[in-house]
């Protein structure tokens, strides 16, 4: 399977889409078209394990990776997540269901693709004949840097970087991050927020002076944010495997559609959904949550991205995002396939500040997605009345996924098909606003938070968070957002 630029200019193999994580052309990689899962195919895929349904769809479109090596990788990465099972489903109710995506070394969903992605990484550049070493640049809300720093410590031939905005990461996240241990990590804090620090870092990967300087030192840049395919493709795969619970649990029969319920940042992992979608899965509506930075649920209301808005700090930080890139992605079908309108849309939002689609694109999205957003107190109110009802805490993200649920469900009484609302961290990792939300209570350290959030629900704590308690800070630089690129050097000129 051959991968092409959303903007037009490439077309290369999915190893090299990997090693490269972006195209030369700013745009992101894309399969040229969506490989097709049979209906039988689905019906063997029933008996499989959560690594072999994950490496049954990967190969899907990574066809010269070694399906039984890729196997393999698979089984080593989810092993690494307690409880047994990578991606529990449980049952709320009938016909509501939650997806548990935080059981990694890392509490959050980033660790379903980012303790594979060194493998698919690695690979992907032997694959290529890369014989640099790889250098890895991530903008981080929060959770994809502790997962990507986590799934690629002292991984050979690897040195990873990380940027997060100073203030805009919750404790327990920005805790997580400057313990990273590993001879090959970096974490510089950024004086600003992360779209500051996402843009900073793609202009890094699209300077070509940067890039030559960096070849002549002996590296070649890599992405480890969800702009990379091979972090989008590992999470394809959990949808597949709700799905696949659901009928082996005898809740659906094959072919009923389920909805699933997302909390979107930067739209990677809604848009594995539509990529489940479109390989064949039955998935019914997508329902797309933000918090208060409500700019994606304007734009399937309206078809219009504006991005000149005030930026607010919310209770769910890695939703706190105004520009989602893999939104890019779903442009490029929604219109298509037409890289020239993709481009020119992306030089709008660019140079203008938004875009506007048509009338049938606008639709097309509306047919696809339903948006909503959860406010500060809704997010409070939420996760109170859920725990209440139910016993379940959940965290500051997933209930804004289970408020459009709600509201969705409000609004088509007559829509009676499941839904599955995906978890996309542990309530442990959002602990003093959990903790606030089911009880009241307003404590200011993170650990007694985790403690008394213990006893409040009963849920068990990650033996991860817990053990943070005892490390110490390795990193704490901050630096301007202008002033990445001397941080770089400075890491990778380090003996
Ligand atoms: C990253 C993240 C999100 C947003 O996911 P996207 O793929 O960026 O849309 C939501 N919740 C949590 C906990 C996250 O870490």
């Amino acid at each position: 399977m051959k991968f092409i630029s959303t903007r037009g200019g490439e077309c290369v193999t999915g190893a090299r889409a990997i090693a490269q994580g972006i195209a030369a052309d700013g745009g992101l990689f894309v399969p040229e078209s969506f490989p097709a899962v049979s209906s039988a195919e689905l019906e063997a895929m029933l008996s499989m394990n959560y690594a072999e349904r994950a490496a049954f769809v990967l190969h899907k479109y990574l066809d010269e990776y070694d399906y039984d090596a890729l196997k393999g990788a698979c089984e080593k990465a989810y092993a690494q997540f307690e409880g047994g099972d990578a991606a529990p489903l449980v049952k709320i109710d009938h016909g509501l269901y939650i997806l548990e995506l935080f059981h990694g070394p890392t509490c959050a969903f980033k660790d379903m693709a980012l303790t594979l992605l060194p493998y698919l990484l690695r690979t992907g550049c032997d694959l290529c004949g890369v014989k640099e070493q790889v250098l890895i640049l991530v903008a981080t809300s929060g959770d994809t840097g502790k997962a990507a720093l986590e799934g690629f410590k002292d991984a050979p031939g690897i040195k990873i970087m990380v940027f997060y905005p100073n203030d805009g990461v919750s404790k327990m996240q920005k805790l997580q991050m400057s313990t990273q241990e590993g001879e090959n990590v970096n974490v510089v804090a950024v004086r600003s927020n992360f779209d500051d620090c996402q843009t900073a870092v793609k202009t890094i990967f699209t300077g070509e002076q940067y890039k030559k300087e960096l070849l002549e030192k002996g590296y070649i840049l890599s992405s480890a944010n969800s702009i990379n395919f091979g972090r989008l493709a590992p999470q394809i795969a959990y949808y597949f495997s709700a799905y696949l619970d659901l009928v082996s649990s005898d809740q659906i029969e094959l072919g009923e559609p389920v909805h699933f319920a997302v909390p979107t940042g930067n739209f990677g992992n809604i848009l594995a959904a539509y990529y489940a979608k479109r390989m064949g899965l039955p998935v019914g509506k997508l329902l797309c949550a933000s918090n208060k930075n409500n700019i994606l649920t304007d734009f399937i209301h309206t078809g219009v991205y504006d991005k000149r808005r005030e930026f607010y700090k919310t209770m769910s930080p890695s939703m706190d995002i105004l520009i989602s890139s893999n939104l890019e992605r779903l442009l490029f079908e929604i219109c298509g396939r037409d890289a020239g309108r993709v481009s020119s849309l992306m030089r709008q939002l660019k140079e203008e500040g938004s875009y506007s689609l048509g009338e049938e694109e606008k639709a097309a999205v509306q047919e696809l997605f339903y948006g909503d957003f959860c406010g500060e107190d809704e997010t409070v109110e939420t996760i109170y009345e859920f725990f209440e009802e139910y016993q379940y805490p959940m965290d500051t993200h997933t209930a804004c996924a289970m408020y459009a649920t709600d509201t969705y469900r409000a609004r088509h009484e007559k829509d009676k098909a499941p839904v599955v609302v995906v978890s996309t961290a542990s309530p442990y990792k959002f602990p003093q606003d959990v903790m606030y939300a089911i009880t009241g209570n307003d404590i200011k350290d993170s650990f007694k938070a985790i403690k008394h959030l213990n006893i409040a629900t009963a849920m068990q704590v990650p033996k991860n968070l817990s053990k943070l308690r005892d490390k110490s800070v390795r990193f704490t630089a901050v630096a301007d957002k202008d002033k990445l690129y001397p941080e770089v050097l400075k890491f990778i000129d380090r003996k």
